[in-house]
C-alpha cells in the first residue's frame, strides 16, 4: 500500500474512498489552475497595497487605552482601502461580527424618515432583527427608517423593472447581498452586482450602494467596490480574515460613508481616531496577506466536494461544473441520517474537537433542529472548514471554509466515508 493510502487509513478511509477522491482531484486540475490565477492576482494587489502603505515592523505591534495615534491600525485601513480600491476603510476588533459590520453601516448612515431598499431579496437572517423585518430591541425600525425589498427574479438576477418602481423619494440606500448566504438562490457574480449599481445610480445618482460581502472577498479579482458600491461590508472571521483574525469587521467605502460609520462605531467628534488595537494587529496582516491563498483553497475544498457528489447522483448548488461567487457549498443528501453522517465525518476530520461527536440540537431562531460540524483555531470561524444542516426537508448540508485544500479533502473523504458506513453510499464509481 502507498504511504499516502496508509495514512487515509489511519483516518479510517478506505481505499476505494481515496483512490475516487484522487480521480475527482485529477478531473479538475485546469479549474484549480485557473483559482490558482486569481489568488495570485489577488496576493499581488494585496502585497501591492502593503508595500505602497509602507506596512512596517511596529505596524504589527497594538496599543492601549483610547489607541491615539495608532500607526498599526491607520496603516491598515489605509491597505484595505487600497485593496478594495475605496476612499477609506474602517477595519477594527471592537466591529464584533458581520452581523455588527452591517449594522454599522446601515445604522450610520441611514437616517428616520429614510428607506432602505434591499434588490437581492431576503437578507441573511440575522438582518432580519437589525433591520427590524422582525420587530427586535433597538432595531432600525424603532428609530424611524422603512424598509422594502425586491426579490430576485426566479433565474437569480436583479428584477430591473420591480426596482425601478420602488425607487421613490424615501430610499436613501440600497442593499445587495452577494452570497446566497443559506438560500437557495445562486450567488451574484461581481459583474452582475455592478450592473444593478450602474443601473440604479441612473436612476437616482445620490443613493448609497452597500453590499454585503461576506463569503465574497477574493473570490474573483474584482470586488463590488470595484464596481461602484459606496461600502463594502464583511466579516474578520471569514474570507479577509485568512482564517487568523480572531474577531473583527470591515467596511471599506466613500469618505463620507466611512466618516458616518467611524463616527457612530466610536462617538461623535472622536470618529476614527480612538479605537485600541491590544493585540490583534499582527493577526490582521498576516491573515490578509493569506487570504487569497486560504479562500482559493477554501473554493477547491467547495468544488471537490460538489463534484463527489455529484457523481455519486447527489444534487449541488452550486453544481460541479458551476462558476463560484463565493466559498459555500449546498448538498442534498436526502435524509437526516445522511446530513449527520456527513457533519460527524466533517468533524472528526478537524485539527481541534475532533473526538468531539456532532450531534443535532435545537437553536434559538430556528423550527426545527440544526446539526453543526466545526473543530475550529477561532470559535466559530467559517474560513476554516465547517458544515451545518437543519434537520430538515429537503435534508441538504451546507459547508465552506478549510484553510488548506488538503484538510478541506480529508473532512470530505471522511463525510463521504462515514456515509458509505452508514450504508447511505454502496457503491463508490
Ligand atoms: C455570515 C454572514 C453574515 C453575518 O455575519 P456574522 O459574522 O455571522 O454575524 C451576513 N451576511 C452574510 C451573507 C453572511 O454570510
Amino acid at each position: 500500500m502507498d504511504t499516502a493510502l496508509k495514512m487515509y487509513r489511519q483516518f479510517g478511509i478506505e481505499e476505494d474512498v481515496v483512490q475516487f477522491g484522487d480521480r475527482i482531484c485529477d478531473s479538475l486540475k485546469d479549474r484549480f489552475a485557473q483559482l490558482d490565477r486569481i489568488a495570485e492576482m489577488n496576493q499581488l494587489k494585496v502585497i501591492r497595497a502593503m508595500q505602497d502603505c509602507h506596512v512596517q515592523e511596529s505596524c504589527l505591534y497594538g496599543s492601549t487605552g483610547y489607541g491615539y495615534n495608532d500607526l498599526g491600525r491607520e496603516v491598515l485601513e489605509a491597505v484595505y482601502a487600497k485593496v478594495f480600491h475605496t476612499d477609506d476603510a474602517l477595519v477594527r476588533p471592537q466591529i464584533t461580527c458581520g452581523t455588527h459590520a452591517l449594522h454599522l453601516a446601515l445604522a450610520s448612515n441611514l437616517k428616520p424618515g429614510d428607506t432602505l431598499l434591499s434588490i437581492s431579496g431576503k437578507p441573511y437572517d440575522t438582518l432580519e432583527e437589525v433591520i427590524g423585518i422582525r420587530p427586535s430591541r433597538g432595531s432600525l425600525a424603532e428609530y424611524g427608517v422603512s424598509y422594502k425589498q425586491v426579490d430576485l427574479k426566479n433565474d437569480g438576477s436583479f428584477d430591473l423593472p420591480a426596482i425601478e418602481k420602488a425607487i421613490d423619494e424615501h430610499v436613501r440606500m440600497i442593499a445587495i447581498q452577494r452570497s446566497k448566504g443559506y438560500q437557495v438562490r445562486p450567488t451574484l457574480s461581481v459583474s452582475a452586482i455592478g450592473e444593478a449599481i450602474a443601473f440604479v445610480k441612473k436612476i437616482r445618482p445620490d443613493l448609497i450602494v452597500m453590499v454585503d460581502n461576506c463569503y465574497g472577498e477574493f473570490v474573483e479579482t474584482l470586488e463590488p467596490s470595484d464596481v461602484g458600491a459606496d461600502m463594502t461590508v464583511g466579516s474578520l472571521i471569514k474570507n479577509p480574515g485568512g482564517g487568523l483574525a480572531p474577531i473583527g469587521g470591515y467596511i471599506a467605502g466613500t469618505h463620507e460613508c466611512i466618516e458616518n460609520a467611524a463616527c457612530y462605531l466610536t462617538s461623535p467628534g472622536l470618529g476614527k481616531e480612538v479605537g485600541a488595537t491590544l493585540s490583534v494587529m499582527r493577526n490582521f496582516y498576516q491573515g490578509l496577506f493569506l487570504a487569497p491563498s486560504v479562500v482559493s483553497a477554501a473554493l477547491k475544498g467547495a468544488i471537490f466536494a460538489a463534484n463527489v457528489f455529484e457523481t455519486l447522483g447527489f444534487d449541488a448548488v452550486p453544481g460541479a461544473a458551476e462558476s463560484r461567487h463565493d466559498i459555500i457549498q449546498a448538498v442534498t443528501l436526502g435524509s437526516a441520517d445522511a446530513v449527520i453522517a456527513f457533519c460527524k465525518g466533517i468533524q472528526a476530520a478537524a485539527p481541534v474537537d475532533s473526538f468531539v461527536s456532532a450531534e443535532p440540537s435545537d437553536m434559538p431562531g430556528y423550527d426545527s433542529k440544526v446539526i453543526m460540524a466545526a473543530g475550529t483555531f477561532v470559535s466559530g470561524s467559517s474560513i476554516e472548514l465547517s458544515a451545518d444542516a437543519p434537520i430538515r426537508e429537503p435534508y441538504a448540508v451546507y459547508f465552506q471554509g478549510g484553510l488548506t485544500f488538503f484538510h478541506a479533502k480529508l473532512g470530505i473523504l471522511m463525510a463521504l466515508q462515514n456515509l458509505k458506513n452508514y450504508g447511505i453510499v454502496d457503491r463508490i464509481i
